[in-house]
C-alpha cells in the first residue's frame, strides 16, 4: 500500500485521462476517480490521484467550490503536490475558469493573496507550445485556430500572461524560453525574481520536451501546479522510484484482462468513422443504432443486446451511432442536437450496460460525451490507468456494479484520437498482456 504524492484536480473527463496517461508514462501509477469520492472510500494506493471534474465551463463560484472540495479531499489522502489541470489551449472566458480556481487554490493553500504558481498549457508532443507568452496551435497563433470560433470558450488573444491577468486577482508574470532553457536553476531564480516583484502566476514557455523536464525539476516542492498534461511529464522525476520499488509493480500494470469483447461508439468525428468503417471491414460484427427509431419508442436497446449476445463467445462486436456528418445533421433537424445527443447517449450506455451484464468485461467506448454517459450508467467511481493503446487514450481497469467483485477493462476514446485500426489493435494489445 502506498499513499498518493501528487493530487490532481482536472477540469474535465476525457482531459483528466490525458494527464492520468501522461502520468503512467512517466513511471506514475496513477487512479482516477469520477467526480469527487464519497469519504467512505478506501485510501487511495497509488503514486498520483486525478480527479475528475467537469468545472471547465460551469459558472466560476461553482468551478471553485468544486476546486476546493477536491483540495480538501487531496489533501487528506496527504498528496504533497497539487496539480490543477485545464486544457492545453487554455479554454476559458475573462470569467474564469482558470484565473479563479488558481487564485482559490492558492488561497486556500498560502493564505489570501498569497503563494506563488506556475501556468503552462504546453503539451510540445500534442502541437501546443508557448513561446514569450504565446500559446502556438500547430504553426499557428492560439487566436488564429480554429479555437477562436469555439461556442462556449472563444480563444482570440494568444497571450496568455494579457488572458490570464483578465481572471485573476494576482499580478501574472512571465519565464521566458531563453531562461527555461538555462535549467532548473535559472527557471527557479527567475521565480523568485518575480515573487519578489509580487508576481503570483507565472506563465511558463515551453517548446520541446526537454523544457518540460526542465520546468518540471524547478517545481519540486512548489504545493501548486496549474498546468495542461504536458507538464506532467516532467513532474515524476521529482520523486525517487522508492515507492515503485517498494510494491515491485510497473506504473501501467493492470490486473489481467477476461471474458467478451466490444465496442461502444457514439462519436461522429472523422477518425471514428473511419475506425468503425475498418473494423467492419475486417469482418467483425456491428450493430447500427438507428437515432429516428429511437425517438420513435423502439426498443433498439433490446434488439442490440439480443444481437450481440449470441456473438459475444466469437469476439468483438461493435454497437454504434456513428455516422457521417450529412446523416447526423438531418437527424438533428429533425430532433434537435440536444435532444438528438441526448437519447443516443442514453441507448449506448445502456447498451454498454447490458454488454458487461452478458459478460463483456472488455470494453471500449468511442466519444467524449459518449464515454461520459456510459462511466455513468455502468457506476464507476475510479479508473486504474494501464498502457497507452495511442496517445491520450489508455486502458483503465474499473469495477462496476454491472459486474460485481470482477474488473471490467474499459478505453475511453476522445473523438478524433487513435489510428484507423484502433478497436482492433486495442484488443489485441489486452489479449497480449494477459
Ligand atoms: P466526440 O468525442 O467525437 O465529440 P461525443 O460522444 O462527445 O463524440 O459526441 C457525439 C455526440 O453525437 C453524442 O452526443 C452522441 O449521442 C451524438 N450522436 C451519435 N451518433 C449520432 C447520430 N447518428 N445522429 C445524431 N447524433 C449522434
Amino acid at each position: 500500500m502506498t499513499r498518493p504524492l501528487l493530487g490532481c484536480i482536472a477540469d474535465d473527463f476525457t482531459g483528466a485521462t490525458d494527464l492520468a496517461n501522461n502520468l503512467v508514462r512517466s513511471g506514475m501509477r496513477t487512479v482516477q476517480t469520477i467526480g469527487l469520492p464519497d469519504d467512505a472510500v478506501a485510501p487511495i494506493d497509488a503514486d498520483a490521484v486525478v480527479v475528475a471534474l467537469k468545472s471547465r465551463t460551469i459558472a466560476a463560484a461553482d468551478a471553485v467550490g468544486q476546486s476546493l472540495a477536491a483540495l480538501r479531499w487531496l489533501q487528506a489522502q496527504g498528496v504533497q503536490q497539487i496539480y490543477f489541470k485545464y486544457c492545453s489551449t487554455f479554454d476559458s472566458t475573462p470569467a474564469g475558469n482558470i484565473g479563479p480556481v488558481t487564485d482559490a487554490l492558492l488561497d486556500a493553500l498560502h493564505g489570501p493573496g498569497q503563494g506563488f504558481t506556475i501556468a503552462c498549457p504546453a503539451f510540445p508532443e500534442n502541437q501546443r507550445t508557448v513561446f514569450k507568452g504565446h500559446l502556438f496551435v500547430g504553426d499557428q497563433l492560439l487566436s488564429d485556430s480554429g479555437m477562436r470560433h469555439h461556442p462556449l470558450t472563444p480563444m482570440t488573444d494568444a497571450n496568455l500572461v494579457r488572458v490570464l491577468q483578465a481572471q485573476t486577482r494576482r499580478r501574472v508574470g512571465l519565464v521566458a524560453q531563453d531562461v527555461v532553457a538555462r535549467g532548473a536553476g535559472a527557471i527557479r531564480e527567475r521565480f523568485a525574481a518575480l515573487q519578489a516583484q509580487r508576481v503570483g502566476v507565472a506563465v511558463v514557455d515551453a517548446v520541446g520536451n526537454d523544457d518540460l523536464l526542465r520546468i518540471g525539476q524547478a517545481l519540486a516542492g512548489m504545493p501548486l501546479v496549474t498546468a495542461g498534461s504536458g507538464i506532467a511529464i516532467g513532474l515524476p522525476q521529482n520523486w525517487p522510484a522508492a515507492q515503485r520499488l517498494a510494491t515491485g509493480a510497473s506504473a501501467d500494470a493492470l490486473p489481467p484482462a477476461s471474458g467478451h469483447s466490444a465496442v461502444v461508439s457514439g462519436s461522429c468525428s472523422l477518425a471514428t468513422n473511419a475506425q468503425v468503417l475498418a473494423f467492419k471491414q475486417a469482418g467483425w460484427p456491428a450493430f447500427a443504432v438507428d437515432p429516428l427509431a429511437l425517438a420513435a419508442g423502439d426498443d433498439v436497446v433490446g434488439a442490440a443486446l439480443a444481437w450481440a449476445r449470441p456473438l459475444l463467445a466469437q469476439g468483438p462486436v461493435l454497437v454504434y451511432a456513428t455516422a457521417e456528418s450529412a446523416a447526423v445533421q438531418a437527424v438533428q433537424a429533425r430532433l434537435g442536437v440536444a435532444r438528438a445527443g441526448e437519447i443516443v447517449e442514453q441507448a449506448l450506455s445502456a447498451v454498454a450496460k447490458g454488454l458487461v451484464q452478458a459478460g463483456v468485461r472488455q470494453l471500449l467506448v468511442a466519444g467524449g460525451e459518449t464515454s461520459g454517459a456510459v462511466v455513468q450508467a455502468l457506476g464507476v467511481e475510479r479508473m486504474a490507468i494501464g498502457p497507452q493503446i495511442d496517445p491520450g487514450v489508455p486502458w483503465t481497469a474499473v469495477q462496476s456494479p454491472a459486474c460485481p467483485g470482477e474488473t471490467l477493462h474499459v478505453a475511453l476514446k476522445s473523438g478524433n484520437f487513435g489510428s484507423t485500426d484502433f478497436f482492433t489493435k486495442a484488443f489485441a494489445m489486452l489479449q497480449g498482456r494477459t
